[in-house]
């Protein structure tokens, strides 16, 4: 028998309390609606959300030809699983190609999940390479990295809170350090075959690749056959003011792992493989249910379509300067609360003197959402349309924050 549905209204906050898993530690705020650079609270409060659901929304909340787009395809079909094709898939397989160069796609669910196809890909090149299994398969990676929760990715990621208590983890990942390009090359043998990173490194606080490194990086896997593959996860789909964020340096990789800001939040991942790799993957290597739905890539459509049609690429360029500068000018006025203001376009890191969550709750209680982030530092991620007024209102509030706290 089952139990009568209950018609006692419970709050969210007791709902989350009594029901949900307790992975996250979350602060007591329940938002319910959107629509911008703002949402709302259940109390009917409004905030300045600059966490855009950490790089998700980057076209805001419920951007009405997002929303169109959105309503239309789920009137039409929205799920074929891979068994079959659909005109939405190849679509965004072509646009996406267009930004990164001859090669193919595969489409998934997540960040996580576009990193193990990346992982894969590498595995799969390793076999080419010593025509034999298991002979070269080792990934460099790079300190403080992060690219995801899966086994693969946690395994890429050398940090001590995401991989405690899931040890044994994949074998054959090494570390070098971020922008020391020897430390790269002295760990390259014969067992090598790819080197993956962060284009910018987010989670561990706003540390970019300089363009120097990168180009170095591309060197060295062109003289010793080794993928360069980058999680643009975070950095990519025009956070910085180019689609992706290798462009700065001029540079092409063999491939790259995108997700986040891709669907403007649907969940959907893609993995770009360049022309020359794209026979790796044959039928049955891989594959993924959900991945690539027509819903999904009608949202991976509508953000590309904004993006273009409203000319976002130039405006992440053109107003990020500014608005770096308001904020460092803070920064300066408060040296005991913050030393520094780093990233590029809208993808930045406020680096603090102390932890964050005393700050994030005073920014939050002002009106401003942001994200933390490792090393003390707080993230601002604006969505790609916020209008200069916003982000001047943001460097108000934090300027409000710091100056409260040093009273
Ligand atoms: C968020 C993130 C991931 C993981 O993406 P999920 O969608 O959470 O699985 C991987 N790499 C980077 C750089 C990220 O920022």
């Amino acid at each position: 028998m089952t139990a009568a549905p209950s018609i006692v209204r419970t709050s969210t906050a007791e709902l989350y309390d009594a029901h949900v898993l307790k992975n996250y530690a979350r602060p007591a705020l329940t938002l319910v609606r959107g629509r911008g650079a703002q949402v709302w609270d259940d109390a009917g409060r409004d905030y300045l959300d600059f966490t855009s659901g950490i790089a998700v929304s980057a076209l805001g909340h419920c951007h009405p030809h997002w929303v169109a787009a959105m309503q239309r395809q789920a009137a039409e079909l929205i799920h074929t699983s891979n068994l079959f094709r659909h005109p939405n898939q190849g679509e965004l397989a072509r646009r996406l190609v267009g930004y990164a160069g001859p090669g193919r796609v595969f489409f998934c669910n997540s960040g996580a999940e576009a990193n193990e196809a990346l992982i894969k890909l590498a595995r799969l090149h390793g076999v080419k390479k010593s025509g034999e299994e298991g002979k070269c398969y080792k990934i460099i990676c790079a300190k403080n990295a992060f690219h995801g929760r899966t086994y693969g990715g946690m395994s890429a990621t050398p940090q001590e809170k995401i991989q405690k208590g899931f040890r044994p983890l994949v074998p054959g990942f090494a570390f070098g350090e971020l922008n020391n390009l020897e430390s790269f090359a002295s760990q390259i043998d014969d067992q090598t075959t790819a080197i993956f990173f962060e284009t910018i490194q987010g989670e561990s606080g706003i540390n970019p690749a300089t363009p120097e490194f990168l180009r170095g990086i591309r060197e060295l896997c062109n003289k010793h056959n080794l993928l360069l593959m980058l999680d643009e996860v975070q950095c990519g789909i025009g956070r910085t003011g180019r689609f992706y964020a290798f462009e700065h340096a001029g540079i092409t990789p063999d491939a790259i792992g995108m997700a986040k800001g891709l669907g403007g939040g649907m969940p959907i991942g893609a993995m770009w493989v360049h022309e020359r790799h794209g026979e790796l993957f044959q039928p049955g290597y891989h594959g993924t249910t959900f991945g690539g739905t027509p819903l999904a890539c009608a949202a991976g459509l509508a953000v590309l379509d904004v993006i273009e049609r409203e000319g976002l690429l130039e405006q992440v360029r053109k107003n990020s300067g500014p608005w770096i500068a308001a904020l460092q000018k803070v920064a300066a006025e408060f040296p005991q609360h913050a030393t520094g203001v780093r990233g590029v376009g809208y993808l930045l890191g406020v680096q603090l003197t102390s932890d964050p969550a005393p700050y994030l709750a005073a920014l939050r209680e002002a009106g401003l959402l942001a994200v933390g982030a490792g090393g003390n530092v707080v993230r601002l991620l604006p969505p790609l349309n916020v209008t200069p007024a916003e982000l001047a209102r943001s460097v108000e509030i934090v300027r409000s924050v710091f100056a409260a706290k040093t009273a």
